[in-house]
């Protein structure tokens, strides 16, 4: 049987303490900066991100959906963008 790179992953956040959100990835459009472990930094802007190849070492992801939630103040979040009112609570 082999062994999942997946099944061996670390993620680095307490689930119940720290602000976090899962993305339902549904294949919309993306524009992401990309770091790998081999140092190598990419971009990708476009649709289906779900798998990526590293352009410098080849190495496979799967794209995770976890996202960090970061706190800022209600002044510095209408300053810098458009705030989503969130009408689903869980
Ligand atoms: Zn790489």
């Amino acid at each position: 049987m082999s062994e999942s790179l997946k099944d061996n992953r670390v993620i680095h956040f307490l689930p119940d303490d720290d602000p976090h959100g899962w993305i339902q990835w549904k294949g919309t459009d993306v524009c992401v900066d990309i770091r790998c472990s081999c140092g190598g930094v990419s971009h990708y802007d476009g649709d289906f991100m779900y798998y990526i190849q590293c352009p410098h070492c080849n190495k496979f992801y799967e794209v995770n959906g976890h996202i960090e939630l970061i706190e800022v103040s209600k002044k510095e979040a209408e300053e810098n963008s458009y705030v989503v009112k969130i009408p689903e609570i869980m």
